[in-house]
């Protein structure tokens, strides 16, 4: 039943992979929606600058990487590359251009109104949007992230960049450094490293891809540095200057010792980013965000104010596409009076990378913490599609509870990782032991068969190693 007393049923505050999902879904479940968002283009963060964009660059400087590291020569296939970056650039611009306008058609279609302009709350049932004072029944905040500052260092978009700066640059740069090996530090570094860029991240903790399984982490490392990325681990920028096109950076260690520097003409900052609530006026609703700066809310995405909502990368939780997608589409079922729930157990991480690297659920050292695990490795150069396809680098790995069998984490590093972890998270939202995965009917031949034997060899049984 939908509130004439309101100018819309719901608000929808920030247009990214949360809040345009949010306000789709709401409309769909027949609700008066409107969707406010200060870019220029829907899709937020992920389609604009992020997701979308970066997986654009990684795509075609892979084709160029394979010309010019000699993997197409080993097929047969001869060619000497020659970059063309306006054009790569372009073909960038043109795929997040037609998904930005895709999103503004499924707004029309939906009949969900999009408001242009900066939203700030009046009362927790009025926002002002760039000027316009707009009511709703129920608000939803989807605000998303912003790059996280490094103290003391200025992006200039110039010589010092963030992941937006480093998705626009007009030539590949003879040596980026890039502060942070977290996941946009290692897809975008490798861009640039593939079209002939020298890399070098410098990473505080000692070891890349926080977060990550430990045994992933450190294979991740050696495939990246066989691939030509240097790397100085345990080691933390304290200051960046800048004369004319160079950067001098200072590093020391990150346990304490002699400070030393280095010289780059791109510096690519990227060591997180933090939750975005700039300028909304949360003090006008009696919102305070928690110490993180993210604002916090109960298992519905309901928040400590009555009619507000939130959800994505502005509340606790991984900052990724699809848990703030899945999040949308279960806070509008909450508006709606449905029972939306995310798993947020069950939430895959993928870096695009090549090879890909993804994981779900536990790692093996927060599952060992919980209990008695079994672990089943396999190796992809046992696999018969990824040996074929001249791809030996990776593994699949399962951790299931030792006692009950049942699946606990899945990581995974191969070409199509990304793809392959699906499968495992369906399983485990199944509730699936190693044994149904060894058990389930794998087509060949194709990378995912290594799922099937890591489940086997969870109990000892791989066949091909
Ligand atoms: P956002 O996408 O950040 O959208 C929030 C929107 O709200 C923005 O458009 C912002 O302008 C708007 N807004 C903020 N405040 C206001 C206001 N007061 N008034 C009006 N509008 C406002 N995640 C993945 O899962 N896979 C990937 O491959 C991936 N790659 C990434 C690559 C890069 C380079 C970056 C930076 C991020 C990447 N991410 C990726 C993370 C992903 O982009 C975020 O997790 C996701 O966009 C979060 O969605 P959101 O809806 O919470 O917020
Ligand atoms: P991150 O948190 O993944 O990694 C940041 C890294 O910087 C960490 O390893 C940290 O130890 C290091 N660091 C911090 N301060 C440092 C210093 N002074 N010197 C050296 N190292 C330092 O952050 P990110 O790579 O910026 O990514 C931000 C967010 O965007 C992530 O939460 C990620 O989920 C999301 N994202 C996801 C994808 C994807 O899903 N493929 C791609 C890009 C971004």
């Amino acid at each position: 039943m939908t509130d004439q007393t309101y100018d819309y049923d719901v608000l929808v505050i920030g247009a990214g992979p949360g809040g345009y999902v949010a306000a789709i879904r709401a409309a769909q479940l027949g609700l008066r929606v409107a969707c406010a968002d200060s870019r220029e283009t829907l899709g937020g963060t992920c389609l604009n600058v992020g997701c979308i964009p970066s997986k654009a660059l990684l795509h075609a400087s892979e084709y160029f990487d394979a010309a010019a590291n000699g993997a197409m020569a080993k097929m047969g296939i001869k060619v000497t590359p020659e970059l063309d970056l306006d054009t790569m650039h372009g073909q960038r611009r043109d795929a997040v251009k037609q998904l930005t306008g895709g999103i503004e058609f499924l707004f029309k279609k939906n009949k969900v109104t999009w408001l242009k302009g900066k939203a700030a709350f009046v009362d927790a049932h009025n926002v002002d949007v760039g000027g316009q004072k707009v009511s709703a029944k129920d608000v939803v905040i989807a605000t998303g992230s912003i790059v996280t500052p490094l103290p003391g260092v200025t992006v200039d978009q110039k010589v010092v960049v963030d992941s937006t700066g480093a998705l626009e640059l007009a030539q590949v740069p003879r040596h980026m450094v890039v502060i942070g090996g977290g996941v946009i530090g290692l897809e975008l570094g490798s861009v640039w490293r593939r079209l002939g860029a020298k890399v070098t991240c410098v990473e505080f903790l000692d070891q890349i891809l926080p977060g990550f399984d430990g045994d992933i982490r450190k294979e991740s490392n050696r495939i990246f540095k066989k691939q030509g990325i240097e790397f100085r681990l345990g080691t933390k920028v304290t200051g960046v200057t800048v004369s004319g096109d160079t950067a001098t950076l200072t590093l020391e260690p990150a346990n304490g010792g002699e400070a030393t520097t280095i010289e780059a003409d791109c510096v690519l900052v990227s060591i997180g980013r933090r939750p975005n609530t700039d300028g909304l006026g949360l003090e006008a609703i009696g919102l305070t965000p928690n110490k993180r700066g993210q604002i916090e809310t109960d298992h519905d995405f309901r928040t400590d104010v009555d009619g507000v909502w939130a959800i994505g990368d502005v509340i606790p939780g991984p900052m990724l596409a699809h848990k703030a997608e899945d999040e949308g589409i279960a806070v509008a079922e909450n508006i709606a009076g449905q029972h939306g729930i995310v798993n947020h157990a069950i939430i895959p991480s993928v870096v695009y990378t090549w090879p890909e690297i993804a994981g779900v659920g536990l790692t093996e050292e927060a599952a060992k913490e919980a209990g008695e695990v079994k672990v089943g490795k396999f190796p992809m150069a046992g696999n018969s599609r990824a040996k074929t396809n001249h791809e030996p680098d990776g593994f699949v790995k399962i951790i299931a509870d030792a006692k009950t069998d049942r699946v606990l984490g899945v990581w995974a590093i191969a070409s199509v990782a990304g793809t392959m972890i699906a499968q495992a998270a369906q399983a485990m939202e199944f509730g699936a032991t190693s044994e149904d995965i060894a058990y389930t009917c794998h087509a060949h031949p194709t990378h995912s068969e290594a799922i099937k034997e890591a489940a086997m060899a969870v109990r000892g049984k791989a066949i091909h190693v």
